[in-house]
């Protein structure tokens, strides 16, 4: 496995790759890689000849106050992860070479980023689909590999390919948990061992939701309203958001249907964790 850090590398490594007819997949990180990282590398391995992965902190999806300075990087530990999995190129930018420092174009969503994620962190999923956008154009993956984990981010990201007329299939990938059923998260290192015992209450919270639905609870309202009651008994939690959503197109929704996303963003003393689960059929 090669790691490569210029732009013209990585595109002379798929060009001769494409003139053997080899497919390409491609799953975007922002490293310090985890099994939740490694599920989606595995898979996009097993669809598809050659797999690049991106390693970048992307410094347009963070707003001013979040964590972009102490964000976890470990790029050797991300190397050995990804040649482990099966990757041909971890490609790993500085922000410089991502970013012309007089840039004036960047990729505007509107609609699926007015709730959840997109209401707590305005500029986020611009930075995301603008950077998503660029490693499309830098990588040309003929599939692209995105966890469920950030459900809101795969609804935006599937749209925006349609959208933008992408030649890409998005394939999203199901939930890596911890054994207590905490959603893997390269923020989780930021927790003390007694908000590392705190977190549990997100899925389990979720779990909460999921039972009275499975009972036959329809009601939004009360599905999220049971749901905060148990995020409520953690002193260390303070929430941010708990929705009840259209999967696809991230509405409010009243009612539960097969298409409804349970989404949930908790503070577990100063780290913000997300979760979700979407109610199938
Ligand atoms: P990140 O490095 O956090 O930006 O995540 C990169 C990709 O890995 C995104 O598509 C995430 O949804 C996915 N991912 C992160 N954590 C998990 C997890 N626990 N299970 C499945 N996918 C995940």
């Amino acid at each position: 496995m090669k790691i490569v850090k210029t732009i013209a590398e990585v595109r002379a490594e798929v060009k001769q790759w494409k003139k053997q007819g080899l497919t390409v997949g491609l799953v975007p990180t922002m490293g310090f890689l985890h099994e939740g990282h490694q599920s989606l590398i595995e898979r996009a391995v097993k669809e598809n000849d050659r797999v690049v992965v991106s390693d970048f902190v992307n410094p347009t999806q963070f707003g001013p106050n979040e964590d972009l300075a102490s964000y976890p990087r470990d790029l050797e530990r991300d190397a050995k992860l990804c040649e482990g999995a099966g990757a041909a190129i971890l490609f790993n930018p500085e922000p410089e070479e991502m970013y012309y420092a007089n840039k004036t174009t960047s990729v505007h969503m509107e609609g699926l980023t007015t709730e959840l994620c997109g209401k707590s962190r305005p500029i986020h999923f611009d930075g995301v689909c603008s950077v998503v956008s660029k490693l499309f154009n830098i990588v040309t993956p003929d599939r692209a590999y995105f966890g469920q984990k950030d459900a809101q981010q795969l609804a935006v990201i599937k749209r925006m390919v349609r959208d933008l007329n992408f030649d890409i299939e998005i394939v999203g990938c199901p939930i890596i948990r911890e054994a207590d059923g905490l959603a893997k998260s390269s923020r989780n290192t930021y927790l003390s061992e007694a908000e590392r015992k705190a977190a549990v209450i997100l899925s389990q919270s979720l779990k909460v939701g999921r039972e009275l639905i499975e009972n036959g609870e329809k009601d939004a309202a009360k599905v999220k309203a049971a749901m905060i009651a148990k995020l409520e008994t953690e002193s260390l939690a303070r929430i941010d958001y708990v929705e009840v959503v259209d999967a696809e197109n991230i509405v409010l929704v009243d009612t539960i249907t097969e298409n409804t996303l349970i989404a949930m963003a908790v503070y577990i003393g100063n780290t913000r964790l997300i979760d979700n689960t979407i109610i199938e059929a």
